[in-house]
């Protein structure tokens, strides 16, 4: 083979590779991707499963029925490749202020949660943010960056645990392999703001009013106390946050609009 084609083929194979590694998030923040989405997943589903096996369910239908209703009606406004993931979700007996979403679509709520999330639109706000995790890719993104540290693990553990012994216990192992692949640890900060833009426009799809979504972090805020929440833990300063969630407003409001003119006004009530 001639040299200058060996040189060709040796430049397009490097261009492929920095393809395939470099990728843009929904928002055109560029990520690194470098692991299987489908390996992901199929981790995901594990560490889920074991986190069910671990840790206490809630038992309260009325409660359990609610944040379903919330959750799938967020789920119903996903851009279709996303909305047909097979989507689980499991409702935590646990105080802890804390939600999650992993690859593959499985959700998690602790009903510690309903503390801050005082309606079904703060509600939805939790769920389009955490949501939002799974579809801008940010496990695979955080997995891609490489090793991890025992602290992320420890971190994992407190926002799950919160202060009861044998919950933490559990979570922790629970979380252990999962925080090897990336899964469960704390997101960055260009993460959440992302989740919080793209979180923001699926609760108002969804025909959940944005607004909403001021007064539940400011709640989360609020009942964070001695341990934070997850969603808090990396997140940008409150009135960063807030600032940036009301300079999407008017998008986010025009969606909210055209869903309530579509005849999308759910009706989810904790009785
Ligand atoms: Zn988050």
């Amino acid at each position: 083979m001639p040299q200058r084609y060996v040189k060709y083929l040796i430049s397009m194979i490097f261009v492929a590779l920095t393809t395939v590694a470099c990728s843009s998030s929904p928002t055109g923040r560029s990520q690194v991707i470098l692991k299987s989405d489908q390996d992901l997943a199929v981790e995901s589903a594990r560490q889920f499963a074991e986190m069910k096996a671990n840790m206490p369910l809630e038992t309260d239908r009325a409660k359990i029925d609610y944040i379903h209703c919330v959750a799938q009606a967020v789920v119903m406004q996903l851009e279709p490749e996303f909305r047909d993931l097979d989507w689980e979700m499991a409702v935590f007996q646990s105080d802890s202020v804390n939600a999650f979403a992993m690859p593959g679509g499985k959700i998690g709520v602790m009903t510690g949660i309903l503390k801050a999330a005082q309606n079904q639109d703060q509600l939805a706000a939790v769920i389009g943010h955490e949501i939002a995790h799974v579809t801008a890719r940010h496990a695979n993104e955080r997995a891609s960056r490489g090793s991890f540290s025992n602290v992320g693990v420890q971190v994992a553990a407190v926002l799950l645990g919160g202060g009861h012994q044998g919950a933490t216990y559990s979570a922790y192992e629970a979380l252990q392999a999962g925080a090897a692949l990336g899964i469960m640890l704390p997101f960055s900060r260009s993460q959440e703001s992302e989740a919080d833009v793209i979180g923001l426009a699926y609760m108002a799809r969804a025909g959940f009013d944005p607004r909403e979504s001021v007064p539940l972090w400011q709640n989360m805020e609020g009942e964070a106390g001695e341990a934070p929440a997850e969603i808090l833990s990396t997140h940008p300063s409150s009135e960063t946050r807030i600032d940036q969630l009301v300079g999407e407003f008017g998008a986010a409001l025009k969606l909210y609009n055209e869903a309530k003119e579509a005849g999308r006004t759910p009706n989810c009530v904790l009785e």
